[in-house]
């Protein structure tokens, strides 16, 4: 394989740019992937991928490819993100077509947002192909509808990643009279370091603790478990049971479908 990130001089002078294509990989299962996702994969050139991309979809990249793992879990960066954006411009910029290859959906938490804002700004041509986000693969393939007439006649989608806060600490800094609202579901990426504060804050805005929640670990996947209890149960289940990322932790009464329709999912497994 070539070292992913050298490219000689001579590929790096084009008159044109090359164009990029932000391709949603969907939750992890090759066969979520959408048509045009996968065709586009099958005839890659230059290949930019996410840790998160699933090992059956990597595994459709074409072995000539150029393939580089811009991967980052949080935690251990392997390029920053204006490292992986200074690498899309430069590789485009030298006449390479890119694929740039993201879990799930572009632009669902993936900072693919950022991505399209550079791209457009250094006047590279891109296209977006959209991909099946975490939380529909969740809901699909755990037993979770995300809407239900009586349950949910919302989704809210948010994002639970921590930041750093003053001396040290770690602060999440979401509406949370908005999320603890009844006759809805809230879905939260990047929700499994936060748990605990999640749930003490749901039950603190006024949803009762016996509010059910579970956490879709690696969704779509051969090894996806679902881990499902209340606010108030869920973050020791999860700490019991280990949950790891890539997880989406699912809140609200539609949770309390999920025992009824896996088991009979399973039958038709
Ligand atoms: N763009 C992606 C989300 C990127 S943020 C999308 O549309 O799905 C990364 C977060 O997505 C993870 O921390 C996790 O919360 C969620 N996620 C991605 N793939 C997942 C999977 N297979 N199972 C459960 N959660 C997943």
């Amino acid at each position: 394989m070539h070292d992913p990130l050298h490219f000689d001089a001579a590929t790096l002078h084009a008159a044109r740019p090359g164009r990029v294509t932000l391709v949603g990989a969907g939750p992890g299962d090759p066969e979520l992937l959408t048509v045009k996702a996968a065709r586009l994969i099958g005839g890659a050139k230059v290949v930019l991928h996410d840790a998160l991309v699933g090992r059956g979809v990597l595994e459709l990249i074409p072995r000539t490819a150029h393939r580089i793992d811009v991967g980052k879990r949080s935690g251990h960066h392997k390029l920053s993100q204006d490292g992986i954006i200074e690498l899309m411009i430069r590789l485009a910029r030298s006449g390479h077509e890119l694929l740039r290859l993201k879990g799930g959906d572009p632009y669902v938490f993936g900072r693919g947002g950022e991505e399209a804002q550079a791209l457009a700004e250094a006047g590279i041509p891109f296209e977006v192909v959209p991909g099946v986000s975490a939380a529909q693969g969740a809901g699909a393939c755990a037993g979770i509808p995300l809407t239900h007439r009586d349950h949910a006649t919302e989704v809210v989608c948010v994002t639970g990643h921590l930041r750093d806060g003053p001396n040290g600490t770690r602060t999440l800094d979401l509406d949370w009279p908005r999320l603890a609202r009844p006759q809805q579901t809230v879905v939260v990426y990047m929700g499994v370091a936060a748990l605990p504060l999640i749930c003490e804050r749901l039950i603190a805005h006024g949803l009762s603790a016996d509010t059910p929640a579970a956490l879709v670990e690696r969704a779509t996947l051969p090894e996806q478990r679902c881990v499902a209890g209340t606010l108030e149960t869920l973050p020791a289940l999860a700490l019991v049971q280990a949950v790891k990322p890539p997880a989406l932790l699912v809140v609200g009464t539609v949770v309390s479908l999920q025992p009824v329709l896996a088991r009979a999912m399973a039958l038709a497994a």
